[in-house]
């Protein structure tokens, strides 16, 4: 009996100038650059921002349901998107590959039949990936497109790691906010421009970002707990996964600190050097990785040097953060956020950030193993340590999260001492 390959709609490249495509939203201020970088490499881009208990029902209507929560929000984000539109022959969705050996890689199966199931089969699926995964592809990681998503990702590091710093204690309501997207719309025209990816405009702009938050006026009589957010990337950055978790702990007068997205791609990158390491795999991956890290750790120095100049200490250099896990992860340890996990956690602790959020997704082993299973262990080297692993699913309520969170955020004010002043 003949087997029947299915041909799917390709998004090739005379689409370019005729169809949008839709990205899932993840990054607060990341998202906007990245959109920009694509426009300006000659595409349309819309990152959607529709949110609600609709995008769950809609996940929950056209996957199954022991899929990653990840993947059912962001399936569930596109059908309600596409439900609430009338260009639907114009669209094209795109969807990222990790490439690596978890589920991530396989998304874009779960995305094109739940589109079929839905009505939506015509519209094409494109995805993001390093490793040629849709070698037909109309879209192309071409070198400029690669430069200015790593300026984007500089840029929005920086930005995104001073606004934590300095959100719980801005004196005037909304002024880190309104500092923060005058940088994302100010870096955008510079895109537009084809201007601001340069050695010379990146340390610039990295110099100039620092010292506009610096010059924020903050009260900082008074400590407040401050709370790291580790965990699988999606639920750790979107804030349609974690129910707004970021904005809740500002709420309950806590400052939040969320790693940047330089850590997993330079996880990412250092994975290939141990998968050679440790098990003898791709040469030539393991120098194109290398080349990488080096181009990353450049960019890397730069935004560290800016903020050293400023009242705010800075994020530990990657080299160091990934060597914060050993003795009690190992480095062959790299499905899901793997070894990053328990890094990210040692690096919290080591700056400060000793209360910690495990953001935990329905689905997902690897990093229940890499958060949840290295807790015991971390507590052992640190005891002071304060830790809560919070798990988000379809059915865990928001209060019953809150709660939990409440509970940790009541521990880590007792350990503030009277009269504390903020260290920033
Ligand atoms: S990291 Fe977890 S949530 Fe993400 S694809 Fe892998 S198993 Fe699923």
């Amino acid at each position: 009996m003949e087997s029947e390959v299915r041909e799917y709609p390709k998004f090739v490249s005379s689409m370019r100038k005729t169809h949008t495509i839709l990205i899932p939203s993840m990054l607060p201020f990341h998202m906007a650059l990245f959109e920009k970088a694509l426009i300006e490499s000659g595409y349309r881009v819309e990152v959607m921002k529709n949110e609600g208990h609709e995008v769950v029902e809609e996940g929950l209507k056209y996957v199954h349901n022991d899929t990653c929560y990840p993947a059912l929000l962001v399936i569930g984000q596109f059908i309600d998107n596409l439900n609430h539109r009338n260009d639907l022959d114009h669209l094209v969705l795109l969807i990222t590959q990790t490439g690596g050996g978890c589920r991530a890689s396989n998304y874009i199966h779960l995305l094109r039949k739940a589109l079929d199931k839905a009505g939506y089969g015509f519209i094409p699926v494109v995805s993001l990936n390093a490793s040629n995964l849709e070698k037909d592809s109309g879209l192309r990681l071409t070198y400029p497109l690669i430069k200015q998503i790593v300026a984007a990702m500089t840029y929005g590091d920086e930005i995104m790691y001073l606004y934590n710093k300095t959100r719980s204690y801005e004196k005037e309501a909304g002024a880190a906010k309104k500092l923060a997207d005058f940088w994302i719309a100010q870096i955008g025209k510079q895109f537009e421009r084809h201007q601001g990816t340069g050695a010379r405009s990146i340390r610039k702009n990295l110099k100039n970002i620092a010292q506009s938050f610096d010059q924020l006026d903050l009260d900082l009589s008074q400590a407040k707990p401050k709370v790291g957010v580790v965990g699988e990337i999606y639920v750790k950055y979107a804030a349609l996964g974690n129910n707004h978790l970021e904005d809740f702990l500002v709420s309950e007068n806590a400052e939040v600190m969320v790693p940047g997205l330089y850590g997993f791609i330079l996880y990412c990158l250092y994975n290939s050097i141990y998968d050679h390491q440790y098990y003898g795999r791709g040469l030539l991956k393991k120098w194109i990785s290398s080349f990488g890290i080096k181009y990353l750790r450049r960019r890397e120095k730069w935004m560290i040097h800016s903020i050293e100049k400023t009242r705010f200490t800075p994020m530990k250099y990657f080299s160091h953060t990934k060597d914060l896990s050993e003795g009690v992860l190992s480095h062959g340890t790299k499905m899901g956020e793997g070894w990053l996990l328990t890094a990210e956690m040692m690096e919290l602790i080591e700056i400060g950030y000793g209360n910690i959020i495990c953001t935990q997704p329905f689905g997902c082993l690897p990093n229940h193993i890499c958060g949840k299973g290295v807790m015991k262990k971390i507590k052992s080297l640190h005891p002071d340590a304060n830790i809560v692993a919070i798990d988000y699913d379809p059915s865990a309520t928001k209060v019953n999260q809150e709660n939990r969170i409440k509970l940790m955020l009541a521990i880590a004010r007792e350990k503030i001492k009277e009269g504390e002043k903020a260290k920033l």
